[in-house]
Formats: C-alpha cells, sequence, structure tokens
C-alpha cells in the first residue's frame, strides 16, 4: 500500500495511492494512518490534482546512518566505521516532494545523497532484529542534502546536515516492500549520479533499526536515513535532484540560492 500525504483545498490528509504509473488516483483515508487502522472513504482524487506532501512530519527525529554503503566511503578518502555511524536532523528539515531546498548561505558545498528511508510505525526500544519488521511503518525515498565543505570543518555535524530544508522525503511511503535488492538512483537534472542497490549496504535495515533503538526511543513517524550509495557530488542554484527507487517511486526537488 501506498500511503501519501496531500493537500487539495487547505488541510493536508492522508490517502492511498493507487492505480498504473501516470493514471493513479488517490483514496482519501479517515484520520492518521500512524494512530488507527487505514479506513479508505470513497472520496478520490487524481494524483496530478493533489500537491504531494512530505509523507510524514516525524513527531521526533530523523536519524541519520553516514558510511553505509563501502564505494561512497571509498569516494570521500573515508574508512568504514566499526559500527553504524549516526546522527540528527531535525524534523524542521523535511520538505516534501517538489519542494525547493533552500542552498544555506554558510556552505558553497552543499551535496545531494540519495536514500531509502525507513518510516517507524510504533514507539519502541531496543528492538531485536528478528522483530524490526513489527516496528517499521514502511519506506520512502529520502535525499540527504549536506553541506559537505561545513561537515569537513564544524567537529559536529548539526549544521551540516541539519539546516532547514536538508531532508526531502517522498514522494509517498510504501508499507510493503523487501528491502534486501532495490536499485536506488539520483539524477542531477536528469543526468544518472547514483546507481546503487540496498544490497550494497555494510549494515541492512534489520541491523540499523535495532542498533539505533538501542540509544533512541523511536516514535511513531520517526524516520531512519539508511546511507547513500556512491556518485555524491555537489548540487547548485536552479539545479534539480531526482532520487529513484525501485518499488517506491521518484522524488524531486529544485535546488534555490536566495
Ligand atoms: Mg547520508
Amino acid at each position: 500500500m501506498r500511503i501519501a500525504r496531500f493537500v487539495v483545498d487547505s488541510d493536508p490528509m492522508f490517502g492511498v495511492v493507487e492505480g498504473e504509473s501516470g493514471s493513479e488516483e488517490v483514496a482519501v483515508i479517515n484520520g492518521d494512518p500512524f494512530f488507527g487502522k487505514v479506513e479508505v472513504t470513497p472520496v478520490r482524487h487524481k494524483l496530478e490534482d493533489v500537491r504531494l506532501l512530505a509523507p510524514i512530519i516525524p513527531r521526533s527525529k530523523v536519524v541519520g546512518i553516514g558510511r553505509n554503503y563501502a564505494d561512497h566511503v571509498k569516494e570521500l578518502g573515508n574508512e568504514v566505521p566499526p559500527a553504524p555511524l549516526m546522527f540528527l536532523k531535525p524534523n524542521t528539515s523535511v520538505i516534501g516532494p517538489g519542494d525547493p531546498i533552500s542552498l544555506p548561505s554558510f556552505s558553497e558545498e552543499v551535496s545531494y545523497e540519495a536514500e531509502l528511508a525507513v518510516v517507524i510505525g510504533r514507539i519502541c526500544k531496543d528492538v531485536p532484529i528478528e522483530r524490526v519488521d513489527e516496528v517499521v511503518f514502511g519506506y520512502t525515498c529520502a535525499n540527504d542534502l549536506t553541506a559537505r565543505d561545513v561537515q569537513k570543518t564544524d567537529n559536529q555535524w548539526a549544521r551540516a546536515k541539519g539546516f532547514d530544508t536538508s531532508c526531502p522525503l517522498g514522494p509517498w511511503i510504501e508499507t510493503e516492500l523487501d528491502t534486501e535488492d532495490l536499485a536506488i538512483r539520483g539524477y542531477l537534472d536528469e543526468e544518472l549520479k547514483q546507481d546503487g542497490n540496498t544490497g550494497q549496504m555494510i549494515w541492512d535495515v534489520k541491523e540499523l533499526v535495532a542498533y539505533v533503538s538501542q540509544a533512541f526511543t523511536l516514535l511513531p513517524g520517526d524516520v531512519i536515513l539508511t546511507g547513500t550509495p556512491s556518485g555524491v557530488g555537489t548540487i547548485t542554484d536552479g539545479q534539480r535532484y531526482e532520487v529513484e527507487i525501485e518499488g517506491i517511486g521518484a522524488l524531486s526537488n529544485p535546488a534555490v540560492r536566495r
């Protein structure tokens, strides 16, 4: 099931996206699917007639994982960490499909990073690997935008990874997905820049959720970013980056310097 969040006129709603690519419709859901059963109403809209929003604004946090694809670790001259490397992005960094990435004034080198995002469905802590499926709501595409110059000069990554608009999510949450072998690609102005597969992750989704939950209580709507494959590079004013993940869809955002 593909769960989207969208607006038609004013108030954001959740819906189920149905149909083939190019002719999808959104069936409106009653209430919030994170806190109740998915109850589909008879109200339907053509996908092209709605504006998609970030499918979730995390209740408390986005947890990022750095250096989880060996080729990407190598391209930046880093070492594979002995355990998953964690950082946080605030929920104010989240934007939705098509929303502009506002390049921050303090950075001259903002990089795109195509990533699979895990969306948590229930409160949990110290989740054993074999029970991770019970706490996952679904999966979406993410762009873990990073001020690379600031990441090198600041001791902490809060600013480099957490600035406003640094976490596009979307286009929707796919609730049924086997994440072991999915193509993950990134296109800068339609030119293929990243071409990886989730099978290349050093730590897989289950290992990451279990590991992260040892440090943090996870809440419904929290998001875990699982790292980026190789091919990262700079995005500049006027360019657009699209993240495409097999079985989910595509998330595209333009960059602007104000
Ligand atoms: Mg990343």
